[in-house]
């Protein structure tokens, strides 16, 4: 089921204007006034203006971050004073969330209902990293010996580059910036071009809450003028990047000039294995969410189904019949399941996978066609049944509400399926065995491997990739570790004797 966009809902509001936060300020661009301009993309209106940011710009927010780093307050104050500052802005991110989801919404196109959640979800990871920032220790070695103590200490690594895409423009900047400010590092943070909004009201929050001028510093512009700068210059300590794997690849590359610790989040083409003696109501149910939640423009969408063949023609007449069910519309309708497609020429690219998986044999089971709701631009709930291990369908990520069903015989033909291809994201398996859920669990190579659920997580739990999905993890006890380097002390008692004599 579809619904109208309504068009009047946005086109008599005013764009809203956003400044970037450059040492605790709220400026333009120092080399120009253009403004880049965001159009909602289930609206076709312009509802956000960003400043076009430079190289210069985001010289002087490294030059910032590098000095609050070296010399400010924020990697000097106690654990605990850094953690009751993020607990405020978790505090305050709760009370603007409403004003969060609304920018993620209309900027991304994302259905408001889903965003609220990530919201929520972004609260109780911000409420998480603050816990582990007080409880970064390190470790202390009292067995050398009489004469030899050992003391590793976690320091705070530095300067962190952040850079974030579009799907997910809330959520991903918490899964990072926390636990860097818990570690004590300080920040610069390139937002997608196209959804700024949120992230820079997180700048607004976090001066609010607390943190001083400088720790956190926000560029917006675009990847190849602002990210690649923050990529290669020799002030950044290290690099926590979510995207494309095209671009997590010149990220390291830039990264290796001047040997910067990278951090990468990619894409994902993850599979979902399903067996005859499967809960298939619950699976039915998981397949669709998993396919077409946030128009599968989702790094860990579900967007390969890999079918017992004794069930698979059965499942996918199942699938097809809930996802005619699935409301496709206008993000701001709390009722809706699917927004809109994040811009036309994306739109374009989901087309022409679907358009070249029929060419090799893949038939339409659901779906197939761009929607025209009256404005923006949106893509139906698409499943593709006879689908091969080497259409590109089944192997690239499409990012877009398109799922992909594959079938096999043997257990051991299932598990080659799902490790055909470069990424390695995620994947789930059903099955009411246990000795089944285990063989794929530990054989599936992929970062995350859900039993009998699917895309279910939890601040606790690490979250990353496997292959070209990814390097370095996020979430979970380390993820504030991850922004420290250790420094061992290695202390001695007493006199010491000269090199040539026995030490003692
Ligand atoms: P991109 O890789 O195109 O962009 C990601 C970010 O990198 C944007 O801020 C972008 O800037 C910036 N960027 C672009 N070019 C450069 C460059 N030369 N140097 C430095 N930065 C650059 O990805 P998308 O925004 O299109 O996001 C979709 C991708 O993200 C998908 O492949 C998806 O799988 C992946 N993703 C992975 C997740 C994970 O955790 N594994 C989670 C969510 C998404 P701008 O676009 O503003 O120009």
């Amino acid at each position: 089921m579809t619904v109208l966009v309504n068009p009047k809902a946005l086109s008599d509001q005013k764009p809203r204007d956003f400044k970037m936060l450059i040492d605790g300020q709220w400026v333009g661009s120092a080399e120009s006034s253009a403004l880049i301009e965001r159009v909602a993309p289930s609206h076709g209106v312009v509802v956000s203006r960003y400043q076009s940011g430079s190289k210069v710009d985001a010289e002087r927010a490294i030059a910032a971050a590098r000095r609050a780093f070296d010399t400010g307050p924020w990697p000097r104050m106690t654990a605990a004073e850094r953690s009751a500052v993020l607990l405020k802005a978790a505090d305050l991110i709760a009370e603007r969330s409403e004003e969060l989801a609304y920018l993620d919404a209309i900027e991304a196109g994302k259905p408001i209902a889903q965003v609220r959640g990530e919201i929520a979800g972004s609260v109780d990871i911000w409420r998480y990293a603050a816990a582990l920032a007080r409880d970064l220790h390190g470790e202390s070695y009292n067995t050398l010996g009489d004469v030899t103590l050992g003391v590793v200490l976690r320091e705070a690594i530095g300067v962190v580059s952040i850079i974030t895409p579009w799907n997910f423009p809330f959520l991903i900047v918490g899964q990072k910036l926390p636990f860097a400010l818990a570690a004590g590092c300080t920040a610069v943070v390139k937002p997608s071009e196209m959804t700024s909004g949120s992230t820079i009201v997180l700048g607004e929050i976090l001066l609010e809450a607390g943190v001083p001028a400088g720790v956190v510093n926000i560029v917006t512009g675009t990847g190849p003028e602002v990210g690649a700068l923050l990529t290669s210059h020799p002030e950044v300590d290290m690099i926590s990047f979510t995207g494309s794997t095209g671009v997590g690849k010149l990220t390291m590359t830039n990264a290796a000039q001047t040997l910067k610790k990278v951090s990468l989040e990619l894409g994902g083409k993850n599979p979902q294995i399903v067996f005859p003696d499967a809960d298939l109501d619950a699976f039915i149910d998981a397949a669709v969410f998993g396919a077409y939640f946030n128009a599968g423009e989702c790094c860990n969408a579900g967007s390969r189904l890999i079918l017992h063949k004794s069930i698979a023609s059965d499942v996918v007449a199942r699938i097809a019949e809930l996802a005619k069910s699935v409301k496709v519309g206008d993000p701001l309708d709390s009722t809706t399941q699917v927004g809109a497609i994040i811009t036309p020429q994306h739109l374009d690219k989901i087309a022409g996978y679907v358009a070249g998986a029929k060419r090799a044999g893949a038939e339409v089971a659901h779906g197939g066609e761009t929607l025209d709701l009256g404005m923006g631009q949106f893509m139906a709930p698409t499943i593709l049944s006879h689908v091969t291990p080497a259409m590109a369908v089944a192997r690239e990520e499409v990012f877009g509400p398109v799922l992909s069903v594959l079938t096999f015989d043997t257990t051991a033909e299932a598990i080659e399926i799902a490790n055909s291809i470069d990424y390695g994201l995620s994947a789930g398996v059903w099955s009411r065995d246990f000795d089944t859920c285990l063989t794929i669990g530990r054989r599936v190579r992929a970062g995350t491997v859900w039993m009998n659920t699917f895309m279910d997580g939890a601040s606790e739990l690490p979250f990353g990739g496997y292959k070209q999905s990814g390097l370095g993890r996020e979430l979970g006890r380390h993820a504030v570790e991850d922004y420290t380097e250790t420094k061992t002390l290695n202390m001695h008692i007493g006199s010491r004797t000269g090199w040539w004599m026995p030490r003692g």
